[in-house]
């Protein structure tokens, strides 16, 4: 089939229990950007339960047309019928390139998309752009560690598809006018096809704590802070700012936080409104997760310490006189 049979970019708005989860979103800012280039449609593709919040935000993230495939049995995610859906409106609509949030669903999802047809996939792009020449998608990611950035093309096959980690891109302005196509198909998979069922959801962190992809205000800590108590530290500013607390894998390894709480290349990407960056040095790996921050704030006795050069803020002093006296004026300036 040559490549002008597939057309347009499909951007998948992966939903949870309803409500679609923001990397879709995300992704269409991306999406709208390849569009362009591309000179076709951005278009959403929605599967669930119940769609009506997914198709609204859809609609108002900016998607020209929106394939809808809804039913009992797309409640919660399973890569056999999501993967059905998918690969059936592939059939039908033959889309140009694929964008997927990194999430562990979508991972699950784009692969088993791109291996049946046989099509390339690029994993955790950081970068989207297209060649307008040859109308490939140019998929940029970090390689070698995080030492280098690798251009990925997909110039033999078609769609071309990608994955994004959710926070890796800001989302678009909000157009409430939008007035999207809505193409709702009926796609069914039989029960017998479903190998797995989601039994039961069991949250990692408490009901209190906010999500390091949902928080406007992170407060990180790396091996400066020297042990896990000290985390109760990050844990008051954090608080006091109504934010939430993440770290470096220094941490991490050291026992002192969980892995969902890294951040980083192997961790979460996060663009909070403000980072605090606490007794972290700033390796290439940190920085790759949280350099789209809006502004950032790093702590750091050493006043060579290369998170300083991504900071906007930088203050060179001990952590464990900084952080209390900024937890102290931010109390007193709340009374
Ligand atoms: P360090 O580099 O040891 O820095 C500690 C900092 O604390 C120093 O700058 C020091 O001056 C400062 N400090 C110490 N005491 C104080 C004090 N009292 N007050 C103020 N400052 C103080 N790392 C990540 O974070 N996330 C990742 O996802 C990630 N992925 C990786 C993937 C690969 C393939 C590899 C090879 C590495 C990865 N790393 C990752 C590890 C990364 O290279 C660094 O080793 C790690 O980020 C260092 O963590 P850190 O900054 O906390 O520790």
């Amino acid at each position: 089939m040559s490549f002008e049979t597939w057309k347009d970019v499909w951007v998948f708005v992966e939903c949870f229990k309803d409500q679609p989860k923001s990397v879709g979103l995300e992704l269409l800012g991306q999406g709208r950007k390849l569009a362009e280039g591309l000179k076709q449609d951005l278009c959403a593709v929605v599967i669930g339960k119940d769609t009506k919040e997914a198709v609204k935000a859809a609609g108002e993230y900016g998607a020209d047309k929106i394939y809808v495939v809804e039913g009992e049995e797309y409640e919660d995610y399973s890569a056999d019928a999501y993967g059905n859906v998918f690969l059936k409106l592939c059939e039908l609509y033959h889309p140009n390139t694929i964008l997927v949030g990194a999430t562990v669903n979508g991972r699950d999802l784009g692969s088993k998309i791109a291996v049946s047809l046989r099509t390339g996939l690029t994993a955790d792009c950081t970068a989207l752009s297209v060649d307008e020449e040859t109308g490939n998608v140019v998929w940029e990611r970090p390689a070698f560690g995080g030492n280098l950035y690798a251009q990925i093309l997909c110039s033999e096959t078609r769609p071309q598809m990608g994955t994004c980690r959710p926070g890796a891109f800001k989302k678009p302005e909000k157009n409430p006018d939008n007035e999207p196509v809505v193409i709702r198909r009926e796609i069914r998979t039989p029960d017998e096809e479903i190998r797995t069922k989601v039994i039961d959801f069991i949250k990692a962190c408490d009901d209190n704590d906010i999500r390091l992809d949902e928080a406007e205000i992170i407060v990180s800590g790396g091996r400066g802070m020297k042990s896990a108590e000290n985390f109760v530290l990050l844990k008051e500013l954090a608080d006091v700012l109504n934010g939430t607390v993440g770290c470096s894998r220094a941490a991490v390894d050291a026992g002192w936080m969980p892995q969902t709480k890294q951040v980083g290349q192997t961790g979460a990407t996060v663009s909070p409104k403000i980072y605090f960056a606490c007794g972290i040095s700033g390796a290439v790996q940190h920085v790759a997760g949280m350099s789209e921050s809006g502004t950032i704030i790093a702590i750091n006795k050493d006043e060579t310490a290369p998170i300083f050069e991504v900071a906007d803020y930088c203050i060179v002093g001990d952590l464990f006189e900084v952080v209390p006296a900024l937890v102290k004026e931010l109390k007193a300036r709340q009374q």
